[in-house]
């Protein structure tokens, strides 16, 4: 208990020197010092209660709605307050793919969130006849709430399925080319666990084709399973090979229910929990888990602001990854 009390002072101590930084990653910046430097050094991880062996919530939306139909459906105030929270509790958005490869380049004492949407609807992205976000959808709130908060940059993965937004042509490309990642939910949101091996495999095809089509050059590296369902063979939720195309996923999203391990410890990229976030609180939910995050910070991801050094408590060193070891920096 010692050790927990001890780090949430230094939770809160760091929460009033990000409040009070216009830019986070300029806190370490000496008085005078040009704040464009790249060669300020980052603070000593245990000043910050730097683990980047902690566990990262990646968050799960579906629908945004003013009347929610569904338990997965979320209004856009509640989305818009759970993004002021994560905020205030200091967590930084990062895409799928760069939480799962470990380029988590943060600013010190900050923790990474990954924001996932499934399904491609038009309350996730949909845009006025200017070409601009419509209001009140995931995209367009999301660009509103960096424009208030520049240290919260604006970037999620979405999960989409064939002729995604209401086929809207605009729709990928803008993400892609503000910052966003495109993953796969295969071409018709299918149920892989009652398809042969050939269906899985033509599903993903038929997806990446897709999207390939929509944006070129832009290659699809993370998959989430619809309905959190996994073909009978699980291999081929990871790579497969259809009408003369091949694929290759490095994460593999399920729709349940804890907080992700760190990339450079427990983590399966083949079996990567999300966390729900719904109208009403449920079972595992995001509120419930944000809690217990809060409540346990030594569990949680804390960047150590050096992407090139992986910093963690000297007592986990266990738990690193052998892969990793190169980069390992225990205090
Ligand atoms: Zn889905």
């Amino acid at each position: 208990m010692a050790k927990i009390a001890g780090l949430r002072v230094i939770t809160a101590a760091l929460l009033v020197l990000a409040a009070a930084c216009a830019a986070p990653e300029q806190q370490t910046a000496a008085p005078g010092a040009s704040p464009a430097s790249t060669t300020v050094p980052p603070p000593d991880p245990a000043a910050v209660g730097a683990n980047e062996l902690g566990m990262v919530p990646i968050l799960m939306y579906h629908q945004l709605s003013r009347s929610p139909a569904g338990d997965y459906d979320q209004t856009p105030e509640k989305f818009r307050a759970e993004l002021e929270r994560l905020l205030r509790e200091n967590y930084r958005p990062i895409t799928v793919s760069r939480f799962t490869s470990g380029a988590i380049d943060l600013p010190a004492g900050t923790h990474p969130v990954v924001l996932t949407f499934d399904d491609s609807t038009t309350s996730q992205v949909s845009f006025t006849t200017e070409g601009a976000p419509a209001p009140d959808t995931a995209l367009a709130i999301l660009e509103e709430f960096h424009a208030a908060h520049p240290e919260f940059v604006s970037t999620a993965t979405f999960f989409v399925n064939n002729e995604p937004f209401a086929n809207d042509q605009r729709a990928l490309p803008w993400l892609t080319a503000h910052g966003y990642e495109i993953g796969s939910h295969t071409a018709t949101h299918a149920n892989l666990g009652r398809l042969d091996g050939t269906g899985v495999q033509r599903e993903f095809v038929q997806n990446l084709r897709a999207i390939a089509a929509a944006v070129p050059n832009q290659p699809v590296r993370t998959m989430a399973l619809p309905l959190g369902i996994s073909p009978n063979d699980r291999t081929l939720a990871s790579a497969g090979n259809w009408d003369g195309t091949p694929y290759t996923f490095d994460a593999v999203l399920l729709v349940g229910a804890e907080p992700a391990p760190s990339p450079f410890g427990a983590l399966d990229p083949t079996a990567i929990p999300r966390i729900r976030s719904g109208r009403t609180p449920v079972p595992f939910d995001s509120g419930y888990w944000l809690d217990q995050l809060a409540e346990h910070p030594d569990q949680r991801y804390t960047c150590d602001g050096d992407p090139a050094r992986i910093s963690f408590p000297r007592n986990l060193s266990a738990e690193l990854t052998a892969r990793w070891s190169p980069r390992s920096a225990p205090y």
